[in-house]
């Protein structure tokens, strides 16, 4: 059985993939980089969530020897020309700072009008080998943003995400319901034949 590494200390990342993979009836073992402690974080300097992806895979297949995915996503506003994208873990200066992040994406877009506060999550995807080959792949969940945050469920930017077609939230779904939606389900359901192409 190949072994696969995603580019995450998050569980609930390892989980989702691992169930996309299992589900396509794709062998692999997915392991998070908490198996390999040693191995450093990399600096995300690309410029898209395509680069960032590819960075980080081709970095962790390196230094293990084995295929190695890896995912980067944001929140892309159309009125503020696709920011915070890239930036939207950092939007209010601190990295990871949920609450500050969305309270200034809201105050910014207090004055805009319903009609235009269309918005997306991407995210993007990479598969990387340890000879370099490479692939990425893509997903987006399109919405609208609302004026005030409603749910509890999620993180990020979900509370004031309401996908087109919906009537709550992000925050207001289920763990289950996001992830059927999700950018992140996407692109990672997107890699299903990517792995069956290069791994078999
Ligand atoms: P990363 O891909 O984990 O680095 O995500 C970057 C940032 O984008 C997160 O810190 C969130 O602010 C935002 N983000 C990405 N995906 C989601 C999502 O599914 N819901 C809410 N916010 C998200």
């Amino acid at each position: 059985m190949t072994r696969l590494i995603l580019a995450t200390r998050n569980a609930g990342k390892i989980t989702e993939l691992r169930a996309i993979l299992a589900d396509a009836g794709l062998p692999h073992e997915l392991v998070g980089t908490d198996a390999y402690p040693e191995i450093p974080d990399v600096k995300e300097t690309g410029v898209t969530f395509a680069e960032n992806a590819l960075l980080k895979a081709h970095a962790l297949a390196q230094a293990t020897g084995l295929p190695a995915v890896a995912d980067d996503s944001g929140l892309c506003v159309d009125v503020l020309g696709g920011a915070p994208g890239i930036f939207s873990a950092r939007w209010a200066g601190r990295h990871g700072d949920d609450q500050a992040n969305l309270d200034l994406l809201l105050a910014q877009l207090s004055d805009i009008a319903e009609e235009h506060r269309g918005a997306h999550f991407a995210c993007a995807a990479a598969l990387a080998l340890p000879d370099g080959t490479e692939r990425v792949v893509e997903g987006q969940l399109s919405g609208v943003l609302r004026h005030a945050p409603a749910g509890t469920n999620g993180f990020g930017y979900d509370p004031i995400l309401q996908p087109n077609g919906e009537s709550r939230t992000c925050a207001e779904l289920t763990p289950a319901e996001k992830n059927a939606i999700s950018h992140r389900g996407k692109a990672f359901r997107a890699l299903v034949p990517v792995v069956r192409e290069l791994l078999g």
